[in-house]
Parts: C-alpha cells; structure tokens; sequence
C-alpha cells in the first residue's frame, strides 16, 4: 500500500467546516476491526536497545498490540497492512519544559490565554511529533486541570497531551521579565516568604492531585528576590512527603549546587555562564537529578535559516518580523557560551544527570512550539551525544520522569503515538525533522490541515 492510498486521509473540507476546525478531531481512527499491521520499518523503540531493521508491529484501539521483526508476527484476521520499508519509525517525544498558552505570533500575554491557544501550542507540538508537553509553572491550575478533564474527555481534537504544575517563588520574584506578565495576571505563581507558607501552600497542591511543582532560586542579577534556603528546603521536603517531584529553575553554579544537594528532582536549565566543578560534579554523581538543556532558548532562531521545516508553522509575517529582528550573525560571547555549553552538558551526562528534553518554548516567537524539540535534540548530538542517546532522552527518559507508562517506547501495550520518518535519525540526528507521518493513539493525524491553518493566520 502507498501512502497515497492510504485508506484515513480527511474528505476536502469547506469553507465553514475550517473555522471549526480547532473543535474538531484532526485523526480518523483506524476502522479495521483486527487492527492496522506496519510493516517494513526500521523501528527505534526509544529505550536505547538496537533498531529492529525490519520491523512489524500491530496496531489495535489505539494500542501497541505486538512489536516484532517482519514475518514474525502472525497477523488476525481482518487485519489491515500498511508496507513503510524504506522509513524509520521512532516513538513520539515527550517535552517536558514549555511555557503554553501566551504566545500569539503577533503579540505575546495573558490576553491569549484561551483554551483554544493552549490547544493550537499543544497542536503545534503534535505537528512535529511530540505526544505530551508539559508547562513549568506558569499556567493557572484551575484553568489547566479543566483542560486535562476536557482533553481526557475527548473534547478537543488530537494534539499533545496537557501536563502542567504550579509555580513557586518569593513575592515579586520568579518568571523572568517576559513571563512574569502573564503568571501575575493569572496567578500562575504562588507567592511565599516563609516555609511555613510554603509547606501550606505545596499541601494545597497536592491536594489537587498534582504531581509537581516548580521553584525559581534566582536573583537575576541582584534584581528580583531570591527563594531562600529555608524555604526552598521546605517546597522540597513537603513536596516529597506528597509523593511530588520539584523543578528547579536555577542557572548560576553555586544556586544549581544548592537546590540538588537540597533533593530537587529536576533541573530546568543548563549553567551557561560557568564551568561546573568538581564539587557540583560530586553532588551530581550522588543525586542523579533530571535535567533539561533548554539550549535552543539561547540560539539564533531556526526561523532564520529559511527551512520549510520550520518555516511550515509560522505565518509569513511572523517569519518576516523574526528575520527582521533576530537574525544577526553569532557574537563573540555566544562563541564563548557555546563553549562553556557544551563543556558543562558533558559533564553533567558523564556525572550522570538524567537529561530529559525540555525547550521553554512559548516565551518568544523566535524560539516556538514543535520545532525546537528538534533544535534541542540535534544540538545534544553537536555536543557529543549519539543519536541513540538523544532519541531516549526525546522519548522513554521523560515519558519515565513525568510517570506516563504508556509512552515512550514502541513496546506491547504503549500508546500507538509514533513518527513515521523518511531518514533514519541514527544516521544524521537532523532525520528527525524528516516526518512523514505523525500518529497519536494509532490515528494518523493530518498535518496539513493543521499547516495550512498556521500559514494563514
Ligand atoms: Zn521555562
């Protein structure tokens, strides 16, 4: 079977049927009563094991019901065969740092945040095969939880699954500059001065099932009020008496140092601006903690390279404004960080930190929803990663982190939420952005539709 006669492709759709569209299902499931069989594909399973060259693997309600070599599968009856020798299919990732909801490509704050402009972000990271995200600590908990009841509920068409967790910091402290509009106005952030009111208030989240919560231990350059250790001692001992994991936003050395040694689960971000030491590598070796890069926020936009790839989501005018205003050539300095970079990613994977893919997108246009996924995986293997490294820490690492057992391998029993690949990313890691197809619960999702609609707006 080619893919042009593939038998789930949308009808054309009208006029009025478009304006509707972020209300409708953008995947028609598989009718076969026995399940879809994919043959042929070289299959990446995501947990680091060798690719299984030619593949089979069974579809069935939207679950992985059998994985094998080619052949050695024995198909039911009323099973359907899609042929993909030729492609390479890989689990889809899971980002487990983004800021949703604010982004407007011509403007940026609280005045997006809508349901439908949470939705169209989580659309965006599922166009580029991203099956869940979740946003670090700057999404309102009421809002977000009705979100996940009505995206579990089926009420909004395929995208990535919604993960979100509360925010901590010092009153007057936290999300930087540009986020900060938008946490106060929602009230994204819980404001505490003292551990008492910070093991009040991690109570409070837990009481909502909630499984995570964030901390910013910054000062940003003597500017803003820093978390101190009491109470940041107290955000993690209340959290992880709750069974809760707590991100830490911290980018100086000696605050990265403190807020591991302290029992943070999870680092969002990277030291740029100095080498770790041996100290920090000790407490790193003992912690073990989960870590993500984000180093894509600091480079030259993607959007500048005039790639359809990138250039596919984003409507013209916000391509023009970006290259008009963040294109310059790479200075000196960010030789320099570039450095200091990748000395310190390297240090951090050898001491055995737990990198897991993170982007922050969603606090500027020029650094956005679904392609930095792949900006961030490939800088990981410019910085000495293997290709097979980085799909794990794209895929089962974080599925592992956030606890969704039923991604991040192509495994028996997973979620069928896979990318269907033309290259093959172990080869060149910049194969990823290759996609051919993009499933989600076993249906294909039609990423055309979704393309056109970000084109035109
Ligand atoms: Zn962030």
């Amino acid at each position: 079977m080619t893919f042009a006669t593939f038998p789930h492709r949308l009808p054309a759709i009208s006029g009025f049927v478009f304006a509707c569209l972020a209300l409708l299902p953008l995947t028609v499931s598989a009718q076969a009563t026995g399940g879809i069989l994919y043959e042929g594909a070289r299959l990446i399973v995501g947990d680091g094991t060798p690719a299984i060259e030619s593949s089979a693997f069974l579809v069935r309600n939207g679950r992985i019901a059998a994985v094998g070599r080619k052949g050695s599968l024995v198909a039911p009856v009323g099973v359907s065969r899609v042929d993909l020798t030729g492609k390479t299919v890989m689990p889809a990732m899971v980002n487990v740092h983004v800021h949703i909801g604010y982004e407007g490509y011509s403007s940026w704050g609280v005045e997006h945040y809508t349901p439908a402009n949470v939705l169209d972000h989580l659309q965006r990271e599922a166009f580029y095969g991203v099956a869940a995200t979740q946003s670090v600590g700057s999404s309102p908990t009421d809002a977000s939880l009705a979100f996940q009841r009505d995206q579990a509920a089926g009420k909004f068409g395929a995208a990535s699954r919604f993960f979100f967790m509360p925010g901590m910091a010092p009153p007057g402290g936290g999300p930087d500059a540009i986020l900060l509009k938008g946490t106060s106005a929602l009230h994204a952030v819980h404001e505490v001065s003292t551990a008492a009111e910070a093991r009040s208030a991690v109570r409070s989240i837990a009481a909502k099932k909630i499984r995570n919560v964030k901390i910013w231990v910054d000062d940003r350059r003597g500017t803003y009020p820093k978390m101190p250790p009491e109470v940041y001692n107290a955000v993690i001992d209340e959290a992880h008496k709750a069974g809760m994991m707590v991100h830490a936003h911290a980018i100086q050395l000696a605050d990265q140092k403190a807020v591991v040694r302290a029992g943070a689960d999870v680092l969002v971000h990277t030291v740029t601006a100095e080498k770790l030491d041996d100290e920090y590598i000790a407490i790193l070796r003992q912690k073990k903690p989960y870590w993500t890069t984000v180093i894509g926020l600091g480079d030259r936009s993607e959007a500048c390279n005039a790639d359809p790839f990138v250039d596919q989501s984003y409507p013209d005018r916000v391509l023009a404004s970006i290259r008009a205003e963040s294109c310059n050539p790479p200075t000196s300095g960010q030789s320099a960080r570039d450095e200091t970079l990748g000395d310190n990613v390297r240090a951090m994977v050898a001491a055995g930190a737990r990198l897991v893919l993170g982007t922050d997108a969603g606090i500027a246009a020029r650094h956005s929803f679904g392609w930095s996924d792949h900006h961030e995986v490939a800088r990981w293997v410019q910085f000495g990663l293997t290709p097979s490294q980085a799909i794990v820490a794209a895929t089962s690492r974080p599925a592992e982190m956030m606890g969704i057992r039923d991604l991040g391998t192509m495994a028996e029993g997973k979620s069928a939420d896979f990318i269907v690949l033309d290259a093959n990313p172990l080869d060149d890691i910049r194969n990823t952005r290759r996609i051919s197809r993009v499933y989600l619960r076993g249906a294909m999702l039609d990423r055309t539709v979704l393309a056109d609609r970000w084109k035109r707006n």
